[in-house]
């Protein structure tokens, strides 16, 4: 089985398509791991592919807070403006496809998918740190995880956690070469809002069997989803951190 996993979507259309297209051929199933919507300019185009294409995904809680699950409260005010829109634009029916999304992790097989951590699901996994802590958690070997748009993640062994690199600039992709004895906490990267300095979308690729992951990046048009994101009145930030990756 070739598992096409992405994270992180957050409305936007043309990052999706572009990744979609550079993946053709390359996978047989689709894994999401969450933050469907949110910041975006298309939540019902991009629900409505989800609830037809990925064959597993966990909420985010992006995905919470369109369904009303969540106090906006603790949102940034950029996250909280983009949240009362997506409210508003989403059909009833994705906003109850949302509503009804399982909490991670979700396991199937030597795998699991989640949105934040293995404990919690609105926890940030950003450094080795934060990996250590939980690495005790796994019990399967391949985790995906997503919620901080860093590709990458990292190889837990129980002598200690190493970080998992993703392509540099100059890249289009990564392959990570995958040992017996360890857990691996993936982070497949953002499709639609990346926030590791580089602003292409970022997916991956894992082959059930095969001992290596890709981490992949791929152009998209950041000025179309800017387009939109403005002319939705959503806050300009929200287009601009798009062409600065951030
Ligand atoms: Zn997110």
């Amino acid at each position: 089985m070739r598992y096409l996993i992405l994270s992180d979507i957050h409305a936007n259309w043309e990052a999706l398509q572009a990744v979609l297209a550079d993946a053709e051929g390359k996978y047989d199933k689709i894994l999401c791991c969450g933050d469907i919507v949110g910041y975006g300019a298309n939540p019902n185009e991009v629900t409505e592919w989800v609830r037809t294409n990925v064959a597993l995904c966990v909420r985010g809680n992006h995905d919470k807070a369109a369904a009303g699950l969540e106090n906006l409260e603790w949102f940034n005010p950029f996250a909280r403006d983009s949240a009362l829109w997506t409210q508003k634009i989403t059909t009833q029916e994705n906003l109850t496809y949302l509503r009804l999304l399982e909490r991670g992790p979700l396991r199937f097989g030597n795998m699991q998918i989640l949105h934040g951590s293995p404990v919690d699901e609105d926890e940030y996994l950003v450094g080795r740190d934060d990996a250590e802590q939980v690495a005790y958690y796994l019990d399967v070997p391949y985790s995906f995880f997503g919620h901080t748009h860093l590709q990458g993640g990292f190889a837990c062994h129980r002598n200690g956690v190493r970080l998992i690199q993703r392509p540099a600039l100059n890249e289009s992709h990564r392959e990570v070469g995958l040992e017996p004895g360890m857990n691996y906490l993936f982070n497949a990267g953002s499709v639609g809002q990346p926030r590791d300095a580089d602003p292409r979308a970022a997916y991956a690729l894992y082959t059930v069997g095969e001992p290596l992951l890709v981490l992949r990046r791929t152009p998209y048009d950041i000025a179309a989803a800017q387009k939109k994101i403005v002319a939705a009145g959503l806050p300009e930030f929200l287009a601009e951190r798009l062409a600065a990756g951030r």
